[in-house]
């Protein structure tokens, strides 16, 4: 049993706070903090009602180290789940050097001026990390995350060699709102707007934003149209998985959803380029957000469901296979067991259960690691258990 701080008191970090309070024989304290400390409250308060437990609540600007390392020592927890925005990915990494604390987050470091997401800021952490005997568990969502798994599991148990992976996300949900994110707008935004990117034989192939894509079949969904995108898994399971020939990432988006982006793109909205407005200096992505929807707030009336996995084609005993490994959640399902949506939950279980895996020491080491390094088994069962059960498809035609 042990404590844990959860920063970020969004969509995500209300899933992870419901499905730890639900574990009580494995987090003991369960501390919430985030830059508006009423949304902490917010969120003990369901807790309260869903699960009995009390949680604590703390207002901190993880922007700050300094803050973040006096909370760690005010509650001395055995490791911090980062569910705040990827801004704040190194600053937390930095107070957790210096408390000798665990860290586990769920999207990597971006900076702010430049929407350019990649491993090697963290990475570059490893030999700090090793030498204060402390772990780091890097892209444990769903994508990332969980997919890495899948990838682990699949080479584990189905190839000798991994040789081309898809991985296909599809929302097919309607939470009847004109436009929305289903996290964070600022940050999916600027991943959708930027360049395609996919790995092929060796290197990186950039195309341009959206302009690659097809109709994919998702199970129990159907067909929906699937757009390549640079997704942060590619780097890091194309760096893990070397016998990798291909990796693309594929994503759906409604015509809806599209139609507003490119109008929005169109009259500047979507720029993270600092504007004078009335000597007030505003950035036009960040005041998009504070317009659109919080993403914790789709759940209520959200129907339908989310379908994500990995699709690869392989070597086994010299034979080629291919394998499909997937999960499908239901919006309206989560929305009565914790009142989220698809898209939260989805990432908040995987952070959970990465947090179980280290405090149950079944996925410890010192050093930063992303998921697909560690034994997938008990994180697999694990996603049986609390809510996001995955099915596989053997030898089934994949569209390469
Ligand atoms: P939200 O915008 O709903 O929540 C983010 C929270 O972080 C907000 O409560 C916000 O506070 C808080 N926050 C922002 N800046 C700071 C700061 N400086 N100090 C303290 N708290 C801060 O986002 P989501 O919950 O949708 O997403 C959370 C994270 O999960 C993101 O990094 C996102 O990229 C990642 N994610 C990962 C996925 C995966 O599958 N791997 C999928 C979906 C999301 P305030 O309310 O005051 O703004």
């Amino acid at each position: 049993m042990k404590n844990v701080l959860i920063i970020g008191a969004g969509g995500v970090g209300s899933v992870v706070a419901h499905k730890c309070a639900l574990l009580k024989d494995i987090f003991s304290k369960i501390v919430l903090a985030s830059r508006t400390k009423t949304k902490c409250d917010v969120i003990a308060g369901s807790v309260k009602q869903k699960t009995g437990v009390e949680i604590l609540t703390n207002q901190v600007d993880a922007d700050n180290p300094a803050e973040v390392v006096a909370l760690i020592k005010k509650h001395n927890p055995f490791l911090v789940i980062n569910v705040a925005l990827p801004y704040q990915d190194l600053p937390i990494m930095d107070a957790c050097l210096e408390t000798k604390t665990h860290y586990l987050d769920t999207a990597n470091y971006e900076p702010k001026d430049e929407a350019k997401f990649e491993y090697k800021w963290q990475w570059a952490y490893r030999d700090r990390f090793e030498r204060a005997g402390i772990m780091a568990l890097l892209g444990c969502g769903f994508d990332p995350g969980v997919t890495g798994v899948f990838t682990a599991y699949a080479d584990k148990h189905h190839f000798d060699e991994i040789q081309y992976l898809d991985i296909v996300d599809c929302n097919a949900g309607d939470h009847g709102k004109a436009f929305a994110t289903n996290f964070n707008p600022e940050i999916n935004i600027r991943e959708i707007t930027q360049k395609g990117k996919y790995w092929e034989n060796g290197k990186w192939i950039e195309v341009d934003p959206l302009s690659i894509h097809k109709p994919i079949e998702y199970p129990e969904i159907g067909k929906r149209e699937s757009y390549l995108l640079f997704h942060e898994e590619l780097e890091s399971l194309t760096k893990n998985f070397p016998s990798i020939k291909r990796a693309r990432f594929w994503m759906t988006f409604g015509q809806e959803y599209l139609t507003h982006l490119r109008v929005l793109q169109n009259v500047g909205m979507t720029s993270i380029k600092p504007i004078d407005f009335g000597g007030t200096k505003v950035v036009p992505l960040e005041f998009l957000k504070a317009l659109l929807p919080e993403p914790s707030s789709l759940g209520e009336n959200y129907k339908g469901k989310t379908s994500i996995g990995c699709q690869i084609k392989g070597i086994q005993g010299g034979k080629e296979k291919t394998y499909y490994i997937y999960n499908n959640c239901d919006h309206a399902m989560v929305f009565e067991e914790i009142g989220a949506q698809a898209v939260a939950y989805t990432t908040g279980v995987p952070a959970m259960i990465g947090a179980k895996m280290m405090i149950e020491n079944k996925w410890m080491k010192s050093g930063v690691y992303n998921v697909e390094e560690f034994d997938p088994d008990p994180f697999m069962d694990d996603l049986n258990k609390f809510g996001l059960p995955w099915n596989e498809l053997v030898n089934i035609e994949l569209p390469h």
